[in-house]
């Protein structure tokens, strides 16, 4: 069949209260025009984040009714560390509340003052994490990976002979490289089997560990088994399996490619470093066999890992963003090309060149989404970037809208009523207007700034 349906039925519903657009404008403007001052039950299509928003199944709700909660030597704990090795070949699985968690500790350990770490591209936590040990922080992706219209089937990939180069001057003061599959602030972007290991390879050469960020690692394998034609055949656990196969550890975030809506982990071979990494873990999450977490929540993790690698749910999650870049591109609207794996990524500036980038294009399809739709999206440009150290501004260097999807929530016709509010945006984009910011902190602005129509 070519309808590619949502390959599962709705048990439980969570109802979404339709607002009137009379409603939203008011709500908005008493919000100052940030969505992320917006309470949620006033949002119809809540595409903020993927993350900790996924809908578990019934066959994780049961797993959670059977959560140990003891303190040490939990079940609960047993089942997940098998789930997790039972995907990924690792030695020692360290649970945590969250990826960052998982981050902090590792960085704690092996980095500090005067290091460099490269990756494709750090995640802002990654990165925060790595500068707050001391450390540098460089993103090393390919060049097709900062090209919106480009098409190259792994955008994520990482630039080899960059990082070859990298090496050749700092290899005495690298602990390890990143490799984030896939590559989340590249919209998704894929790492192919070929490229991890390439890296791998390179980081035996220098004698560096390798450790892949895998917040999204089912996603990453199925655009492997698609795009690789090597890997045409082979399951996905099976290609989890030999992409984890090429590094040393790994850091997670249950809160995406694992259904849950809480947890991560930090997984490694090098016994020495598993105990610095539990000492360091029950000072500041816990007891090494439940980290941060409840037991139940490790029980979620568990079978969410089982259901994650399914072909039929991954056929469907690509299909989704897939399907909306293509009617966002029938709309003439401009996208990052390919479709990435959770989130599309529209590009303002090339979208309203009628706004100037210190007047925030992004800002206004985050508004225009709202107001006619009831649709939540992020900005991912001038806004969040724009603020210098010193307080002046700079346009950044790209002003994008990210919708990213929460896994297995939404169906067709929520995407097809997504289309629908675009097409009207996209009928009048003169009516979209900038913005400019009456009120922002020092730091990370976006989350709180109050803005003002132009
Ligand atoms: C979400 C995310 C993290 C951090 O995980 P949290 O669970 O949100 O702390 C790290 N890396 C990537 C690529 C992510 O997407």
């Amino acid at each position: 069949m070519k309808t590619i349906i949502e390959p599962f039925r709705i048990k439980v519903v969570e109802p979404i209260r339709l607002s009137t657009r009379g409603e939203r404008e008011a709500l908005l403007a008493d919000a100052s025009f940030n969505t992320f001052l917006l309470q949620s039950d006033d949002v119809i299509i809540d595409l903020l984040t993927d993350s900790g928003t996924s809908a578990m199944s019934a066959a994780q709700w049961s797993a959670i009714m059977q959560g140990d909660e003891s303190y040490a030597g939990s079940p609960s704990y047993r089942r997940f560390e098998k789930a997790v090795k039972d995907l990924l070949p690792f030695e020692h699985i360290i649970p945590t509340h969250q990826g960052r968690a998982a981050e902090h500790i590792l960085f704690s350990i092996i980095s500090g003052k005067g290091q460099q770490i490269p990756s494709n591209t750090h995640f802002d936590t990654t990165r925060s994490n790595i500068e707050e040990s001391g450390a540098m922080a460089h993103d090393l992706v390919i060049a097709e990976g900062l090209d919106p219209a480009n098409l190259h089937p792994f955008k994520g990939n990482m630039d080899t002979e960059r990082l070859q180069e990298f090496l050749a001057n700092h290899s005495s003061s690298t602990p390890c490289i990143m490799l984030t599959v896939t590559n989340n602030a590249g919209g998704g972007q894929p790492v192919s089997m070929a490229n991890i290991a390439e890296v791998s390879r390179i980081a035996g050469e220098f004698k560096i560990p390798l450790f892949i960020d895998g917040c999204r690692f089912a996603e990453n394998a199925f655009f492997i088994k698609l795009r690789e034609p090597e890997y045409e055949d082979w399951s996905v656990p099976d290609i989890v399996g030999k992409m984890f196969s090429y590094a040393d550890g790994m850091t997670m975030s249950a809160k995406k490619d694992a259904f849950a809506n809480i947890g991560g982990w930090l997984a490694l071979n090098d016994g020495e470093l598993a105990e610095k990494a539990r000492t360091r873990l029950i000072q500041i999450e816990g007891f090494p066999t439940y980290g941060g977490l409840a037991g139940r929540d490790l029980e979620a993790i568990a079978q969410g890992l089982k259901e994650i690698v399914d072909e039929s749910y991954l056929t469907y999650r690509l299909r989704t963003t897939a399907y909306i870049v293509e009617k966002l591109q029938e709309l003439n609207i401009p996208v990052v090309q390919p479709a990435g794996g959770h989130a599309v990524f529209i590009d303002a500036r090339a979208w309203l060149p009628h706004i100037p980038s210190l007047s925030y294009p992004g800002q206004a399809v985050v508004c225009g989404l709202y107001e006619i739709g009831g649709v939540r999206a992020c900005e991912i440009g001038t806004v969040m970037f724009g603020r210098q150290p010193d307080g002046s501004e700079q346009a950044a260097p790209m002003d994008l809208v990210r919708l990213a999807f929460p896994r297995r929530v939404y169906t067709q016709s929520h995407a097809d009523y997504l289309i629908e509010v675009f097409a009207e945006l996209a009928a009048d984009t003169q009516a979209m207007t900038g913005f400019k910011i009456i009120k922002e902190p020092a730091a990370l602005r976006h989350f709180t700034s109050r803005f003002e129509r132009l």
